[in-house]
Parts: C-alpha cells; structure tokens; sequence
C-alpha cells in the first residue's frame, strides 16, 4: 500500500538526516509512524533549515523518498535462483560457491563491485572485505562512471581530489560562475538557490551545454558546444584570457608550476579555429572570458557534461589550467570544483572500493599506505593484493578466460548504468556466481544467482560526504522490515563463513562489526594520515556540528573547508598546470551515423532509476525514456512529438517516444539513462587516465519505427 504522505501524527520524535540520492544531501527530518493493523507504516519527509546545502529546500526526489520505505517494493527475503530462501541457506551457498571458485581459479576468480550511494562505513568495509577475506584485487565500482575524471584532473594539478574545495554557500558572493557541463536544476535544484543567490548579488553564470538545460536558461551566458568539443572550448578561453591580460601573472609566478609550456600549448588554439571545431560563436567566447577576468572572485565548476568522455580529464585539466591562469583555486571566494553526482560520490571514492586505492585517498601499490592498513586490519601488507581492474573493464572481463568467474554486487545496477549495457548484462549472465545485495529487485538483481535484501538510508546509521567535502550522519529513522539485513551484517555474515587470510588470524566477528559506530572508529584510524584524514571526526562532532570538512587529523582539529588557502596538496604546495590538446570523440559521426547522442538526466528520476522508478508520484512526472530533437530534424524525418523512434548505434539499438524540443542542437538527440535504453547505446572506450568510458556522446542514427 502507498505511503500517506501527509500521515497520522508520528510516533517518534523525526530524525534529523539527510536524503537517499545525490551529492548535495539535502538535511531532511524523517519521522515514521507506527503500521496500523493491516495498512503500512507512514513516513513524514520534512526539509532541515540546519543544512547549508539546501537550507529549507528538497527537489521532488527526496519529498517522495519516504515511499521507498514503505510498500511492497522492497524484497524482503533472501532469493536463491530466483526462489525464496533462508538467510543461512543463501549465506552459506555463497560461500561455498565463493571458496570453490577461488580454489579454481585463485583469489582473482571472485570480484567485487560497489556503489557511490554506500555509506562510508560500507564502503569501507566492502574494501576490507575484498582486499582482507577474498584477497581478490578485482573490485571496483560505480562511481568511476560518475567524477573518475574530474578526481584524476585535481589530483594531477592540486594532489588532493576534493570535489568543492570550499563550502557550497561561497558561491553566493562570487561575481562569475562558469559551469561547464552540469544541469542542477534538474539534478540538484536546491544547488541553483546558490547560484541564484549569486546573480542576485550581480553575479553573472556563465553555462556550458550542448542543450539548452533548465540551468543554461537561466544563465547570463550560455556556450553551445557540439558534443565532444568541451576540451577544444577550454583552450580556446585560456588562449584569449592569455591574449587579453587576464592571466594572474603574479599567482601564477606564486602558487603554480608549468604555466610557460600551457601558454604554449594554448597558443595554436586562436578563437576562429575554436568556433569552427566547437560551433560557439567568437563573440560568445571572449564575452565568457571576459566576464570571468574581470571578476573579482569567480569559479570554475564541471560536472558529468565534460568529464564523461574518453579524454574527460584532459577536459576538466584543461578547465583547472583556465582556473590557475585567472589565479582562482586557492583565493577566498574563489575556485574550481567538481559537482559530485551520486550521493556518496565524494566518500565513496575515499575508503577503498576504487582498483587502485586504500582507506584514506592512500594508493594501493604504496609500500607505506599498505604497511599502514594493514596494520590497522591486523594483517601482513604482503596479504593484501595490488590494484585490480577499473570499473568497465572489470564488467567486460566477467566470464571470460582470465577474467573473474563470480561478482559480489552492493549497491549498484549496471544492466542500466554501464556503458554498451546489452554487452555488460551478457557478460554478467555468463558467470558461474552472482550475488546483488540491493533493497529492490533491480534490473541486475534479477539476473543474480543470489539476492540479498539489504536495510536502506534511513533503516540505518552511517556517514557519507557530500559535495563539498563535508561529513555528515545519517540517522536511523526506523528499523528495516523484518527479513531484511544491512549491509555491514551481510559482510560480517560472509567473512565469519569464509574466514580470514590465514589459520588463526583476526577473528572476523570482530574484525568486521555490524554497527556502524565502530566501523567508523576504524575507518577513522585506517585514513589517518592519508589524503583523506577522517581521523578527528566522530558521530558526535558531526552532530553537533552539522558536519565536518576533512581532512580533519585529530579532534581538536576544526575541519578544512577550502584546503589550499595555504598551499596545494603537492609535495612542493604549488599547484600544476598540465599541458593538454583536443582530439575528437571515440566515435565521431559519419554517413551511418550522422547524429550525436547525448545522455543525462530528468528532475524526477535519480541514477538508474531502481530507486525512483518505483514511486508513483515520480512515475506520474515521466515513466518512460524519451528521445529529444531539435524541430529542424524532427521535421527532416517526419517525426511528431509522442510517436517512436528507434535509435540505433554501433553497439545496440532501443527506442523512445519523441520528444521535440528547440533547446538542442539540430545534430544531437538527447535521451535520459534513468531507463533500459540510452547505454544499450553508448560507446565504452576509456579515458587513458581516470577509466571513465565516453558516456555523453556516440554517434547514432533514428529510424522510424513502423
Ligand atoms: Fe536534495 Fe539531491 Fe535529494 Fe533532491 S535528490 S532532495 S537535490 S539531495
């Protein structure tokens, strides 16, 4: 039975918290009141006013995200090859099926793969798990599909990735905001009150998209590159903020290395050229470029438009470089971020779940970063393994010879979310073990051996770190369901069954505890001194603070909430330019394929969709993907808005109800990946650097359908 949503009075004082999706996590009150007989529990969602990020404000995703917790959408009981089971008898056929495929194939045969919505105890733990119990080095996760290129391009120029170096309310008194490749109105609106704040304050947003966003209509200045020209845009502003004197000669000589061989490499890109490979007017460039030299205080800030490309961080370095030459990262009031997506996007890629990483932002193949963890794990740094694949490759090596022959799953749907995702549900039918711990039957969860029905955000305690590097608490509001398990009990479970690396070795009751609290506590020893030092946070400071900004080394630390006022966190405190140059998209168009596609989001679905797709009052807003063009095309193929297209790439085909909309370029269809759909479509090749495969443009052709 659906949630009432305006309730009988609560039972229980509501939990101050905060939302179950994106990386503003909005402060929400959550009180739950008590199951009449025969009817469900009711949930009243209420906003915090406490929370800078969204001081009072929600989007209608976390208005309705107290259905979720209520219903009959959740599973509520262990399935074993799709029928219900007992929690012993699913735990102990995973692992029995866990030490026979080890024992065939070795430590690798078995993977793990997380989600950036975990909480940072999860995450945490999920890495101890896979590194400590299976020794496996093949784990990743979903979050190298969301910021890996934006975190690779500030860890390359300020040796720290921290999404916004600053708090989210600096924004309000910036004179110039270039947003390159984010539309919050529709994935984080509460963000836009920022950025409204700013333009009332006289302000000027500038806003780079392919499509004329909800965001970009209400920017001073919108740039319309074609997809795949970001990184061209960029060195054609640093060029003419070069060429026109608003390069900080004085920070730059102060702060920075490498600028001489960037103003070189820049040189060659003058703005005609420019507007030829990127389509943006002369006239709208050195407008963009002098709104941002003249500015006082101004910020650069990317999100998943430039960064989800096979060359995503040479993009987002190329906007960093913008950034230094305007003499910004670092100045009060000023600065270039990232715009995290997935809700615990910036924590999630701190504690262990990446390939390549430890607790702390520590690198894996660092001989002091695994004597440290291992230390704190009570084993021998020769027992953990090296780094492992990246999060696509993982997908595409499941199943094949060499490649893992069974997947552990938490939190995650990538039968949706993966690129070139008919291929990656194929490899995932192929292995001889799959087990999804997830609160719905999702997509992916319905093509698992096993499947776990896992506690959710307000079922449980936990931390996670939103955009701006803040740690927060997330309280419990209500028990789980009955039948269902968290996630820390489901480790614990497991690693009790498998036992530990070797014979009379750390007792894994202990050494993976089921409460929260404690695996914080632990997380906190394991990253301290690390990148990302958690060490002087505790639940209690988080609540009486209203979060803390790492790094924080100890407790009488207050926090860091703008890191390089000082200096940068390279060996030398300057921060490093780095030469880049633009190359084409993976795939660029041609006869058969003349048009670009692009993908993103809509206001009232979140990530795959798993979660929001099964709410009703979501569903009433849009229930169905959709293929937006531009009325000259639409005319071209004599397609009316509601009929089908069929929408065809190189690696798959799918079809949307068409949708005509004048805001986009007359080359490039848009489709939402919130449905089965749009990454039938996309193209999986990988950003050399950061893995992150070229989500955001592929190139396709429209057929009508009948
Ligand atoms: Fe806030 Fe994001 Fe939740 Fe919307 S989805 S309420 S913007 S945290």
């Amino acid at each position: 039975m659906p949630i009432s949503l305006s309730a009988p009075a609560p039972v229980k004082a509501p939990a101050a918290t905060h939302c179950p999706y994106c990386a503003l996590q909005c402060g929400m009150n959550v009180a739950a009141g008590a199951p009449e007989e025969g009817a469900d529990r009711t949930v009243t969602i209420t906003p915090r006013e406490d929370v800078p990020a969204n001081a009072g404000g929600l989007c209608q995703k976390g208005w309705t995200a107290g259905e979720l917790l209520t219903g009959g959408r959740r599973l509520t009981t262990p399935l074993l090859h799709g029928e219900p089971a007992s929690w012993d008898e699913a735990l102990d056929f995973v692992a029995a099926r866990i030490r026979a495929l080890q024992a065939e194939h070795g430590p690798d045969g078995v993977a793990v793969f997380g989600g950036g919505g975990l909480t940072n105890e999860k995450a945490y733990l999920l890495g101890k798990f896979a590194r400590m119990v299976l020794r496996t080095s093949q784990i990743d996760y979903n979050g190298r599909f969301c910021m890996s290129s934006a975190a690779a391009a500030s860890n390359r120029a300020f040796g720290m990735d921290r999404g916004l170096p600053f708090p989210i309310t600096d924004l309000a008194a910036a004179d110039a905001v270039l947003l390159a490749g984010g539309n919050m109105a529709e994935t984080m609106p509460p963000f836009v009150r920022h950025l409204a704040a700013m333009r009332q304050n006289g302000g000027s947003l500038i806003v780079t998209d392919p499509r004329l966003t909800a965001t970009a209509r209400q920017a001073d200045l919108h740039l319309q590159p074609t997809p795949g020209t970001d990184l061209a845009l960029a060195l054609g502003l640093l060029h003419l903020a070069i060429a026109e004197g608003h390069a900080d000669e004085a920070y730059v000589a102060e702060r920075t290395n490498g600028f001489d061989a960037v103003r070189t490499s820049v040189a060659a890109w003058w703005p005609e050229r420019v507007e030829r490979i990127t389509g943006v007017p002369v006239s709208q460039m050195r407008r963009a470029v002098a709104i941002l030299g003249n500015a006082r205080r101004a910020v650069i800030l990317t999100g998943r438009g430039v960064e989800q490309h096979a060359k995503g961080t040479d993009t987002v370095t190329a906007f960093i470089n913008l950034a230094l030459a305007l003499g910004l990262p670092g100045r009060p009031g000023s600065g270039y971020g990232c715009v995290t997506g997935q809700g615990n996007g910036q924590g999630g890629r701190e504690h262990g779940q990446k390939a390549d990483q430890l607790p702390g932002y520590r690198k894996i193949d660092d001989p002091a970063a695994r004597e440290h963890v291992a230390r704190v794990w009570g084993i021998d740094p020769d027992d953990l393994p090296g780094p492992g694949r990246s999060a696509y490759e993982l997908l595409d090596a499941l199943g094949t010879a060499g490649g893992p022959r069974g997947l552990l799953l938490f939190g995650s749907n990538p039968v949706i979310s993966a690129p070139r995702a008919g291929h990656v549900a194929e490899r995932l039918r192929s292995l001889d073990l799959l087990v999804v711990s997830d609160l719905v039957l999702s997509e992916t969860a319905a093509l698992a051996d096993v499947v776990l029905p896992s506690a959710q955000w307000a079922e449980e305690e936990g931390t996670m770190t939103n955009l701006e590097g803040r740690v927060l608490l997330r309280r419990r509001a209500l028990p789980p369901p009955a039948g269902v398990r968290t996630d820390l009990e489901i480790l614990q479970a497991l690693a009790v069954r498998l036992g530990g690396p070797v014979p009379g070795g750390p007792d894994m009751a202990r050494a993976f505890s089921t409460e929260p609290r404690e695996v914080f506590d632990e997380l906190r020893r394991a990253s301290a001194g690390g990148v990302a030092d958690y060490a002087g946070i505790t639940y209690e400071r988080i609540a009486a603070e209203t979060g803390v900004f790492w790094p924080c080394p100890d407790t009488g630390h207050p926090g860091t909430p703008r890191p390089f006022l000082d200096r940068f966190a390279t060996p030398d405190g300057r921060a490093r330019f780095v030469p880049v140059d633009h190359r084409p998209p993976g795939e660029d168009v041609d006869e058969e394929y003349p048009l670009y596609l692009t993908t993103g989001r809509v206001l009232a679905h979140y990530q795959s969709g798993a979660q929001t797709r099964r709410i009703d009052a979501l569903n009433a807003v849009v229930d169905e993907t959709f293929v937006e063009l531009h009325p000259d095309l639409a005319e071209r193929l004599e397609a009316a808005p509601g009929q089908t297209l069929r929408v065809i790439s190189r690696r798959g085909e799918t079809e949307g109800v068409v949708r005509v909309n004048p805001a986009i370029r007359a080359d490039t269809v848009f489709m939402p990946f919130h449905w089965a759909g749009a990454n039938l479509l996309t193209n999986p090749e990988l950003d050399p650097v950061s893995r992150m495969p070229e989500f955001k443009v592929c190139a396709v052709r429209l057929e009508r359908v009948g």
